[in-house]
């Protein structure tokens, strides 16, 4: 946010009133001398041109820093695709003998924390271009007029650093574009709104019209993981005209970046990147980032010389599931928790081997415990076979607290939607009785139907594979109680031990 050193006149105005007081002169007008300074200061022109003048505004974010496409992890497609779309920059002058209209913004769209911020700068190093950035929500002011003018002064600024840059160009960024962009006439928009997406409609159409002789070319690239709220004038040929996509990262992409990250981290020779990378289904780059640097933390914390396997471990389980809960369920509550999630570990296991990578009944965000899965590859389609399977692992905690404990908890609530909404796909996939069906065409009542005899045939399922079983079940909760964490082994190993018991 903009902050203007208000401490300066004030400093000066009161030290002008010591010495006159001490002068044994009155200080009342120094002191009214101030108080107008202040008034004057809060107008928005003069607070702007304050800004303006001390260079205060959007100056932090531009330096470049040492960004390149290399220490981008795991966005391939992303990365070629913004590279070609950036050739036109590298080849400024064969482009311009072919007729290339120039590009003047590329849109990158994905999730939070996906790497945008560090591809765009990457561009600019790649490029040899002034990189000069903004967030869209740094131009939502009160103030009509404001927003607009900061537009200008924006592009101002990037043709300026450009002017001094090896490529002659400068990329202007642009980060949550849709608070900037959004579509006129829509609630999240008013009248200041429309006048600052003008502006930037009105830098995009400017850019490039300088012809060969234009001394610096400008590209915007705009960062946003809403395109749906864009305004359609900004993503008409001429302007936004390219979209990168910036997805999270695949198994491969996120051992890239866990790779990247762990270059200047001391790691113990028992870390498993690969299977790290295996088990963070679902991470966005931050994300893996930020397990590093929390295991670094907790290795620092213990006093150790390197990261090691069970730092990482409890890193991965603190970032997905938030900081660790002070408050401790009492004895009763711990051993329903374990039971429970000793449910879905069992029957995780026996449907799907080697599946668990770890149980805990440590109480993190929302969440009293929890069974950590990893997933062999990603996958993006299921059969039903698999489905069903998700839905008897959902199910299993509250049938194990069931048999175990003899009544079920409130805890299953969110196994029990999860369940549902799987059911609900299952039958939505024309993988029921009801045979091929086109969604919205069941009938509610239906449609209900089906999913509950979805869900009614998984619970025997689940029910008897648990049945024969509750003295595994029952020894694998008494250890959790124990040990509040046990790795996938440990399930695999009470099984095959109650096997051979027999
Ligand atoms: P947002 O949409 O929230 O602004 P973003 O997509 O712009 O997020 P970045 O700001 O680029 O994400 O990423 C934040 C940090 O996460 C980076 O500084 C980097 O440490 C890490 N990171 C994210 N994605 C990647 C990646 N693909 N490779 C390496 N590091 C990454």
């Amino acid at each position: 946010m903009i902050r203007w050193p208000l401490e300066w006149p004030v400093g000066v105005a009161l030290g002008v009133a010591a010495f006159l007081a001490v002068r044994g002169a009155d200080p009342a007008p120094a002191f009214l001398a101030l108080a107008l300074g202040l008034l004057l200061a809060a107008t928005p022109p003069v607070r702007d041109a304050v800004e303006r003048g001390l260079g205060r505004w959007g100056g932090a974010g531009d330096a470049p820093g040492p960004a390149s496409f290399d220490d981008v992890g795991g966005q391939g497609t992303a990365k070629r695709e913004l590279k070609e779309a950036l050739d036109f920059l590298r080849l400024q002058e064969a482009a311009r003998r072919l007729g290339v209209r120039p590009l003047r913004g590329i849109l990158l769209v994905g999730p939070p924390g996906t790497g945008k911020t560090l591809l765009a700068r990457a561009a600019a190093a790649y490029t040899g271009s002034a990189f000069v950035s903004a967030s869209g929500s740094e131009f939502v002011e009160m103030y009509a007029g404001v927003g607009a003018r900061r537009v200008r002064d924006l592009f101002e600024r990037a043709r300026r650093a450009g002017r001094d840059a090896p490529g002659r160009s400068a990329i202007v960024f642009i980060d949550e574009m849709d608070v900037l962009g959004a579509r006129r006439g829509s609630e999240r928009h008013h009248l200041e709104y429309d006048q600052t997406l003008n502006q930037l409609l009105v830098e995009m159409d400017g850019l490039g019209r300088g012809g060969p002789d234009e001394e610096v070319t400008v590209l915007v690239l705009g960062a946003t993981n809403r395109m749906d709220l864009l305004d359609e004038a900004l993503l008409r040929p001429g302007r936004f005209d390219r979209v990168v996509r910036v997805e999270l990262p695949d198994r491969v992409g996120r051992l890239e970046i866990l790779r990247l990250h762990a270059r200047d981290r001391a790691l113990a020779e028992d870390v498993d990147l690969e299977g790290l990378a295996r088990e963070t289904f679902g991470l966005s780059g931050a994300h893996l980032e930020s397990v590093l640097n929390e295991a670094a933390i907790l290795a620092l914390r213990a006093g150790a010389p390197a990261i090691a396997r069970a730092h990482l471990a409890e890193a991965v389980e603190k970032v997905i599931m938030g900081e660790r809960l002070d408050r401790l369920p009492g004895r009763e509550e711990r051993r329903r928790v374990a039971v429970h999630e000793g449910g879905h570990a069992l029957v995780a296991e026996l449907l799907r081997p080697g599946s668990v990578a770890a149980i805990t009944i440590t109480s993190r965000g929302n969440a009293l415990g929890y069974v950590r899965h990893s997933p062999g590859d990603d996958r993006y389609l299921r059969t039903r076979q698999e489905l069903a399977d998700d839905i008897a692992i959902a199910l299993a905690g509250a049938v194990a607290e069931e048999l175990v404990l003899g009544a079920r908890s409130t805890g299953a609530q969110s196994d029990l939607a999860q369940a549902g909404e799987t059911a609900r796909r299952i039958v939505l996939s024309g993988m029921s009785r009801l045979g091929a069906v086109p969604e919205g065409s069941v009938p509610e009542g239906e449609l209900f139907e089906a999913v509950r005899d979805v869900l009614a045939g998984e619970e025997a399922r689940v029910r008897a594979l648990l049945a024969p079983r509750l003295r595994v079940l029952e020894s694998l909760a008494h250890r959790l109680l124990e040990e509040e964490r046990l790795g996938g082994e440990a399930i695999a190993a009470a099984l095959r031990e109650a096997a051979r018991a027999g």
